[in-house]
């Protein structure tokens, strides 16, 4: 990211939620994200995971500049590099926990057979290859994280980049997540985790304090995770 600003124009009000922010992430970085609430992390997240364009700005995706691409190019960019995963698990409801992971992969024309196996290894690695079949409501909240984790993984992106993704849990469902996390790490994927949640500084390789749209401090940890 670069000089990223980003301004939400509301009639004769202006809201500068992002001001200049700049900073790198490393393939293999394991980024926790850190401020109070309207700080603007899940601006500053939807922006890294070109859901959102920057007002003024750029951002680098392996080299590319994305933030001007037409919408079709910023579209096929977010589907191949990007995994999502949300506070509010984000999933159908009328699709059950292998029908969700496999959804991205429709999307990426991944052949049906293959999908399918995939699917199923991605729900195995977070621990749910006992509940596949089962529909959204038929799962706990943590399950249904995992889910998205999965579903986030199903496309091979780049990094997986998640907002407040224990939000909505209790502390062991959440702990569990963060070991999940911890898991896809080890095994080199690039993660960025946002939160308002000061404990979680414990977590990841780089912590990114933001205040107020704007970078407050980035502290590198010296021994890799903690
Ligand atoms: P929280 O911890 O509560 O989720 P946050 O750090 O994620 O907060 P953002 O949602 O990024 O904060 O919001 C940053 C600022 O931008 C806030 O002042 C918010 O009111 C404003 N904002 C966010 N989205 C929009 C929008 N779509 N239109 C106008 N203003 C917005
Ligand atoms: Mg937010």
């Amino acid at each position: 990211l670069e000089d990223v600003k980003k301004i939400y124009k509301m009639g004769e009000i202006e809201v500068h939620a992002l001001r200049d922010i700049s900073f790198e992430i490393e393939d293999g970085d394991y980024i926790v994200i850190v401020g109070p609430s309207g700080s603007g992390k899940s601006t500053l997240l939807q922006i890294l995971g070109c859901l959102d364009r920057p007002t003024l700005g750029n951002v680098y995706i392996e080299n590319s500049e994305v933030s001007s691409m037409p919408d079709k190019k910023l579209a096929e960019v977010r589907n191949k590099k990007i995994g999502f995963i949300f506070q509010k698990f984000n999933l159908l409801s009328h699709l059950s926990a292998l029908e969700n992971v496999e959804l991205p992969m429709i999307y990426g024309n991944v052949p049906t057979k293959e999908r399918k196996k995939r699917a199923k290894e991605y729900l195995e690695l977070v621990g749910l290859g006992d509940r596949m079949d089962h529909k959204p409501t038929e799962l706990s909240g943590g399950q249904q994280q995992r889910v998205a984790i999965a579903r986030g993984l199903a496309n091979e992106p780049a990094f997986l980049l998640a907002d407040e993704p224990t939000g909505n849990l209790d502390s062991k469902s959440g702990k569990e997540i963060l070991q999940i996390f911890q898991k896809l790490n080890d095994m080199g994927k690039t993660l960025v985790v946002v939160t308002h949640d000061p404990t979680m500084e414990s977590i990841g390789n780089k912590v990114v304090r933001i205040l107020d749209g704007a970078i407050e401090s980035i502290e590198v940890k010296k021994n890799g995770n903690t």
